[in-house]
């Protein structure tokens, strides 16, 4: 790959390859994928370039070196001989259509595909749904992998959350590095699982929207060191 970049530059970007093959490893680990079935990328603006998933690679056989580099701006392939996952252009799409997406995350997630199978959202019915997405998380309906139709459905249909169900399908997260998207995309997953879980008990009760809001603003906003 031939780039000309500051020591600087590399050192950020070498990096960025290791959180995203940290991100891909975590996959299976988090339970969120079986066989090839989900991948993760980063994105560097100031490079201008992403690193993403082998198409079809085993997630033990990814390193921080085989990830393949992609320029963002013209979706040009970098990296020779391997070729990137299929899913690329949904993530080009979010890269250069929502502000500030720094990795973003593909699943087929078992809980949170089963309400994809039913084109539902996952409702706002939990405290920790409040405070990692904000809302329920939304639901897009079907449509195929050509072009930019899934990266379409995903600006129409998203709310505030960094996650969205695409119907008949899985999920995407996303978020302001790739540990926040698998972060997003593991917390989907989980609170997909528990609503699954509470339904099979009864009727889930939705939290008030001024509810949701405080337990929203405390995380984002004063929860952590
Ligand atoms: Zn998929």
């Amino acid at each position: 790959m031939a780039l000309d970049l500051s020591t600087e530059a590399n050192a950020r970007l070498a990096e960025l390859r290791m959180e995203v093959a940290m991100a891909n490893w975590m996959l299976p680990k988090a339970g969120l994928v079986t066989m090839h079935s989900g991948n993760a990328s980063g994105y560097d603006v100031e490079a201008d370039l992403l690193f993403i998933k082998p198409s079809g690679m085993d997630y033990e056989a990814i390193t921080p070196e085989n990830l393949v580099a992609v320029r963002v701006t013209t979706g040009e392939v970098l990296t020779e001989g391997i070729r990137p996952s299929v899913d690329l252009p949904h993530h080009l799409f979010l890269y250069r259509n929502v502000e500030g997406v720094r990795g973003v995350i593909h699943t087929h997630s078992n809980h949170a595909t089963a309400f994809a199978a039913l084109n539902r959202p996952v409702p706002l019915v939990l405290t920790a749904i409040a405070d990692e997405f904000g809302a329920e998380i939304p639901c897009a309906p079907y449509v195929d992998n050509e072009g930019e139709h899934i990266g379409e459905a995903i600006l129409k249909y998203r709310n505030r959350s960094p996650a969205i169900l695409m119907g008949n399908h899985g999920v995407f997260a996303w978020g302001s590095s790739p540990k926040s998207a698998l972060k997003a995309a593991i917390m989907t997953e989980d609170v997909a699982k528990t609503v699954w879980l509470a339904s099979v008990l009864g009727e889930p009760k939705v939290i008030p929207a001024e509810e949701a809001e405080k337990w929203y603003d405390r995380y984002h906003n004063r929860y952590g060191q």
